[in-house]
């Protein structure tokens, strides 16, 4: 999140002020109130045919080196669910529709601040697999020996995934 000091619009130097119960910086000249608003990511609990999860291995921060599944930052313009197809796309190649909403969470990260981050479960119409800069390796692996996932949302993602379906799979 990009942090001012001085006003965007006018120049004049932020000071702080109590507004809607919050401490913000607000510009003394122009008003300009500096909110703080998260970014929105879009995560991909990716499925193939055979019902196994497509998990990646990072090769940047956060999380580098570890376990997760695919996703980025949602672009101008974008719908949360096209943020996700693209991130799946430019990561691994591979082509998706959108099953069901997983859920929408917050993080926070040293790295970018406060993150809104919405998960769907994606079916993918394509099989080949061929990975980005992003990743150091991607695949797909049953439910029960998927390698070790260490970032603790990404680990709630994937559980909340499987008991959507479970509770489908009773209906
Ligand atoms: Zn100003």
């Amino acid at each position: 999140m990009h942090v001012y000091t001085y006003c965007p619009v006018c120049g004049s130097p932020l000071t702080t002020a109590e507004i809607e119960n919050r401490t913000r910086k607000r510009c003394p000249s122009c008003q300009w109130i500096h909110y703080e608003n998260p970014l929105p990511v879009a995560i991909a609990y990716t499925v193939n045919d055979h019902n196994e999860l497509l998990v990646v291995r990072r090769a940047h921060q956060p999380g580098y080196n570890e376990w997760a599944l695919p996703g980025g930052f949602i672009e101008a313009g974008e719908t949360p669910e096209e943020g996700c197809l693209r991130e799946l796309l430019e990561e691994t190649s591979l082509t998706g529709t959108i099953d069901n909403l997983v859920g929408a969470y917050h993080r926070h990260t040293d790295l970018y601040g406060s993150l809104l981050v919405i998960a769907y479960k994606v079916i993918i119409t394509s099989n080949t697999l061929r990975i980005n800069h992003e990743l150091f390796e991607a695949d797909f692996y049953p439910l029960e020996e998927i390698p070790t996932i260490n970032i603790p949302l990404h680990k709630q993602i994937i559980q909340e995934a499987q008991s959507h379906e479970h509770l489908r799979s009773l209906r």
